[in-house]
């Protein structure tokens, strides 16, 4: 992967910079290592005993040798690449011997200086917000709780998280892994910038992944997963309490069914919202108090008076709500383009991507990466697009029009695409667990990849229905399971096995009716790790 495009110049000062400030005296053990080392001619390409260095699944080849600074250095590393915030473990036990503590240029990064006498660099560490790519993480998500500069670190510790900070930030998340040996003289010096005293980090890390050592075999326990369910209402409440963050708005819908719901999410997404179900009897106290405490002053009423009357109004006014506007429309389409409309109105931005729906629960397995990426959800029917759709269609122009659901005929959704002038998209095919695992996994894609992660079940849609917003305000995702069956369904235990270990805590939404406590248990022991 091309890392280091942008200041090739500045980074090899910065590890010129580095290289001289190495401590002067090895340990006796570790000048026997370098001096075994030196005197083989290939010194750079041999391979030392190191734990593989990130948690979970990676990818990476040889790029040693890549050209990087179109053509004037060569890489001299290895990328391994891997999802934001996976966790990065020290190859070696050492000492911090660099972790500046403000984002350099080239992005956040760590030198462990190893026991073995090399010095492990680990670079373009976590610099994001989960579920953002804004830059403003800090250092307390580029490295782990109480790394810093000077403390001793074991083998397989936990040192930091990745991220794509520095120039990686034009490519995708990964570590950037470099192997120092102060004793090599790599021969290839007539490269202009060589370093050379590298180590080509690909072979040791192949002989750690053929020995089995891993990270992880020791992770802390992971927290208990609490269990969120205090009805539609409370659980809206509940759930939004546990963000410290204000909003300005609060997007009321009824609690009679989901559909209005779930259109809501990427409405909140757009407005600073949280999304709160109300019943006809209005608010009760502690839904008024979260009002206040959240400070909002702006209100949508997805609904008509019928549903959402004066009791209604006048419980968000008494909570501080200044701004009351209403959005009804005698069909869910029309309610849904008349959103997308209210979505596209708010200045800076514009919708650049929808989701099509008709069967709700499809629509809930992807309603955190609708909010996520503030896209409108549009319902449609399986055979035909209804004209207020098709009309919000042609007026807003997405560059997405995404079917999501098998329900949906590929006759509806070219017909849908086609009022936009593209090309329809499709996420899941096979019904609304495994709809939620694609979404699940691309909403890990686009950023939703906090290390919290939401449980909700569609036999619970009343309180699951508030999760999904939730979840995305948070940055984290939302997999929907069926959580009557002891598995939690095939496609998200699979799914939990093989991601579980991203995640230091979840959050199951719904009571044990709709999740059992098996699959909670099973859940929290699929968060312990591989
Ligand atoms: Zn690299």
């Amino acid at each position: 992967m091309p890392a280091f495009r942008s200041a090739p110049a500045l980074f090899a000062f910065v590890l010129a910079v580095l290289l001289a400030a190495l401590p002067a005296g090895m340990p006796p053990a570790a000048a026997a290592v370098t001096e075994a080392a030196a005197a083989s001619r290939y010194g750079y390409e041999r391979t030392v005993k190191i734990t593989f260095p990130v948690a979970g699944p990676t990818s990476w080849t040889d790029t040693y040798h890549a050209d990087r600074g179109g053509g004037s250095r060569v890489h001299q590393a290895t990328d391994i690449m891997a999802g934001k915030l996976q966790r990065i473990h020290a190859a070696r036990g050492g000492y911090v011997c660099y972790a500046p503590t403000t984002q350099p240029s080239y992005g956040w990064m760590l030198s462990v200086c190893g026991n073995d006498g090399l010095r492990y660099s680990y670079l373009h560490l976590n610099n994001d917000r989960p579920g953002t790519d804004d830059g403003r993480g800090g250092i307390g998500r580029a490295y782990a709780p109480g790394i810093r500069q000077g403390i001793p670190v074991a083998r397989g510790q936990l040192i930091g998280y990745v991220g794509d900070s520095g120039n990686a930030e034009s490519t995708a998340p990964h570590l950037h892994f470099e192997i120092h040996d102060p004793a090599l003289n790599d021969p290839r010096i007539d490269r202009p910038r060589y370093d050379p005293q590298r180590i080509n980090p690909y072979w040791s890390l192949h002989a750690a992944t053929s020995r089995d050592d891993f990270p992880g075999r020791a992770y802390p326990k992971p927290k208990p997963v609490p269990r969120v369910s205090e009805g539609a209402t409370g659980t809206a409440v509940a759930l939004s309490r546990r963000r410290a963050a204000p909003a300005r708005t609060v997007v009321v819908v009824p609690t009679r069914g989901p559909r209005p719901a779930l259109l809501a999410g990427p409405l909140a997404a757009v407005s600073d919202g949280i999304v709160l179900p109300v019943p006809r009897s209005g608010l009760d106290a502690a839904a008024r108090d979260e009002i206040s405490r959240i400070g909002a002053v702006n209100a949508y009423l997805i609904g008509t008076p019928t549903n959402l009357g004066k009791t209604v109004r006048d419980g968000l006014r008494s909570a501080g709500v200044r701004n009351i506007a209403r959005i009804t429309a005698g069909s869910y389409a029309a309610l849904s383009a008349g959103i997308a409309r209210e979505m596209e109105s708010y200045p800076g931005y514009s919708v650049r991507r929808v989701y099509l729906g008709s069967n709700w629960v499809d629509m809930q397995a992807v309603s955190a990466l609708a909010a996520h990426r503030a896209a409108p959800i549009l319902f449609v029917y399986p055979r035909s697009v209804p004209p207020s759709v098709d009309s919000v269609l042609g007026d807003l122009r997405p560059d997405a029009v995404v079917a999501v659901g098998p329900s949906i005929t590929d006759a509806t959704a070219r017909a849908a695409a086609s009022a936009a002038g593209v090309e329809p998209g499709r996420l899941g095919r096979e019904g609304p667990y495994v709809t939620s695992v694609v979404a699940t996994r691309r909403a890990v894609r686009a950023g939703l990849s906090a290390r919290r992660l939401y449980v909700a079940s569609a036999r619970s849609w009343s309180e699951a229905m508030a999760a999904g917003p939730v979840a995305a305000r948070n940055g984290a995702p939302l997999l929907l399971i069926d959580g009557r069956k002891p598995s939690g369904g095939r496609r998200a235990r699979e799914w939990i096995t093989a991601n579980g270990y991203r995640y230091d805590r979840a959050v199951i939404v719904g009571s044990a009716r709709s999740i059992t406590d098996e699959v909670q248990a099973r859940v929290a022991r699929r968060l312990a790790g591989p």
